[in-house]
C-alpha cells in the first residue's frame, strides 16, 4: 500500500511513559516495584466465589448493552452516598473506567472542540481526547496539583467542550474539597462545558469524604461520572466499571458501546454486584491499610523531598529536584543502582518532570525496604 497505513493521529501518539519504563523491569525478581498502579490485595474471596458460582450456573451470555439491571440499580443506590441522586436509567456498565473515558469523549466531542486536561494526570486522557479530533489543552497544576477557577476561565473563548477531572488523582493523590469543587463548578458554568469526572479512587479517600462534582448545584446535567471496581475492590483484571450520565449523553455512549464492546464481561458484572452488596468490610480493611502505608511513606519521603500529602488513592508524587536529578534520571539511576522502580513524573505531563510517582500498593515490608534504599541512594549522590 503506497499511502500511510495508520491514521494520522494514531501515528502521532507517543507510547505511554509508564509502559516504556516497565519494559525495563520485566522478569526482574530482584526489583521492588513502586511502579504499578494496581492494588496488591487479591480480589476479596466472597467476590471471587460469586463469580465462580455464576460460571458453575452457566451465566456466560451477553448481558444487555447497558449491563445487568441489578448492578445498575445497585450503582444508582450506591452513588446516593455521594449525594448524586440518579436512577439506573442513567447508569451504563463499561469495560473498566478505561472504556468509559473513551466512550464519554467520543460521545460528546466534535473535531475542533477543546478538551482541557489538568496535568499531572492519568496517562490515557490526552491521547484518547486527541483521537476524537479535539484540540487538547493541558494545564499545569504544579506545584500544588489542584486546578483553580482562575486557571480555567482563561479559556473562555476557546470553545471548551470538556473539562477532564480526576480526584483523588493519579499520580499525585490530591483530591478536591466541596468548596474547591464549588469554585470549579462556577468555572464550568462560565465555560458552558461538560465535565468528565473520573472518580475511580473515590472509595480510597482518606483526608476527607469524597464529594462528587455532580452533586453540586447545576452540575448533575453537565457531568459524566466514571467509576469502577479496579481500585477500591482490587478487581483490575476483571475489567468492569461504569458511567453515570445525563439521559442524552448516556444514550450517545450506549450507541457507541453497543457496536464497539456490546457489553462488559458478564462474570465481572456478577462480581461487581457482590462487591457493592457485601464488599464493604474488605474495602474498609484495604482502605485502613493504605492509610497506614501512606502515613509511614510520606513521613519517610519528607526526610528527603518536598512531597504534597496525598488525600487518597495509593500514590505519592515527590519532587526530587533537590537531588539535582530530573525525575527520569532519578528513576533510571534508582532502578540501576538500588533495584527500586518508580515512574518518571513526566509520564503524567510535562510539569511532572521533576517528580517521580511511587505507588504504595505494596506490603509495609517492601515499602520500608524501598524507602531505605531510596534514602541510601539519595545520600550517595
Ligand atoms: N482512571 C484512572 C485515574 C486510573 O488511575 C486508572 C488506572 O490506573 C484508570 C482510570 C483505568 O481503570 P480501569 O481499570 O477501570 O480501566
Amino acid at each position: 500500500m503506497s499511502r500511510e497505513r495508520l491514521n494520522k493521529r494514531v501515528r502521532e501518539l507517543k507510547p505511554s511513559g509508564i509502559r516504556r519504563f516497565f519494559e525495563l523491569i520485566i522478569g526482574r525478581d530482584d526489583v521492588i516495584s513502586l511502579g504499578v498502579g494496581e492494588p496488591d490485595f487479591p480480589v476479596p474471596w466472597r467476590i471471587r466465589e460469586e463469580m465462580i458460582y455464576s460460571l458453575e450456573k452457566g451465566i456466560t451470555s451477553y448481558t444487555s448493552n447497558y449491563g445487568l439491571l441489578e448492578l445498575r440499580e445497585a450503582i444508582a443506590e450506591y452513588y446516593r452516598r455521594f449525594e448524586v441522586d440518579v436512577s439506573e436509567e442513567n447508569v451504563l456498565i463499561t469495560t473498566g473506567v478505561s472504556e468509559g473515558i473513551d466512550l464519554a469523549l467520543r460521545a460528546v466531542v466534535n473535531p475542533g472542540d477543546t478538551v482541557i486536561v489538568p496535568e499531572p494526570v492519568y496517562v490515557s486522557y490526552s491521547p484518547l481526547a486527541y483521537l476524537t479530533g479535539a484540540g487538547v489543552v493541558t494545564v499545569s497544576t504544579c506545584p500544588g496539583f489542584k486546578i483553580t477557577y482562575e486557571d480555567l476561565v482563561k479559556y473562555k473563548d476557546r470553545n471548551v467542550k470538556v473539562l477532564m477531572l480526576n480526584y483523588p488523582n493519579n499520580p499525585t493523590g490530591v483530591s478536591y474539597t466541596r468548596k474547591e469543587l464549588e469554585e470549579l463548578a462556577d468555572a464550568v458554568l462560565e465555560l458552558d462545558c461538560l465535565v468528565i469526572s473520573d472518580e475511580i479512587y473515590a472509595e480510597l479517600s482518606y483526608s476527607f469524604k469524597h464529594v462528587s462534582i455532580a452533586s453540586l448545584n447545576g452540575m448533575e446535567d453537565r457531568t459524566i461520572i466514571l467509576n469502577g471496581f479496579s481500585k477500591g475492590f482490587a478487581m483490575t483484571g476483571m475489567r468492569v466499571g461504569y458511567a453515570i450520565a445525563p439521559d442524552d449523553i448516556l444514550e450517545g455512549m450506549v450507541k457507541i458501546h453497543q457496536y464497539s464492546m456490546l457489553c462488559a464481561p458478564v462474570t465481572a458484572q456478577v462480581g461487581a454486584l457482590e462487591a457493592l452488596r457485601n464488599g464493604e468490610d474488605e474495602l474498609e480493611m484495604m482502605r485502613a491499610e493504605y492509610i497506614r502505608r501512606r502515613n509511614f511513606f510520606i513521613r519517610r519521603l519528607r526526610e528527603m523531598f518536598d512531597v504534597v500529602m496525598p488525600d487518597g488513592a495509593f500514590y505519592a508524587f515527590p519532587d526530587v529536584s533537590s537531588t539535582g536529578l530530573s525525575g527520569m534520571e532519578f528513576a533510571e539511576r534508582l532502578l540501576m543502582e538500588k533495584n527500586v522502580a518508580v515512574v518518571p513524573g513526566d509520564a503524567f505531563g510535562e510539569c511532572g518532570a521533576n517528580h517521580v510517582r511511587c505507588a504504595y500498593a505494596v506490603s509495609m515490608e517492601k515499602l520500608r525496604l524501598a524507602v531505605d534504599r531510596m534514602k541510601e541512594f539519595v545520600e550517595s549522590l
